[in-house]
């Protein structure tokens, strides 16, 4: 039986180019400003798990800041807390 293609011809593809362009735009993030956490000031070293596990948040005056997981954590907890 002939499978039915649910997907245009090309939309993968697009998609494919999309997402990566997302990535570039992480990554130009991460380029962009200062190398180290916005909260405790810890060093950025650029590591495929670094990457992963470090937030880029963007702030008021569009400048992404960079924060390291565990400070990333106490935020979620203080968010939490003021959410109860
Ligand atoms: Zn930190």
């Amino acid at each position: 039986m002939k499978k039915i293609r649910r997907i245009k011809p090309g939309q993968r593809k697009r998609e494919r180019r999309e997402a990566s362009k997302k990535l570039e735009a992480q990554a130009a993030a991460f380029l962009d400003h200062d190398m180290e956490c916005c909260v405790c000031g810890a060093e950025f070293e650029r590591t495929q798990t670094t990457v992963q596990e470090w937030m880029v948040v963007a702030s008021e005056d569009h400048k992404p800041r960079l924060t390291c997981p565990s400070c990333w954590k106490l935020i979620e907890k203080e968010v939490e807390n003021r959410n109860v």
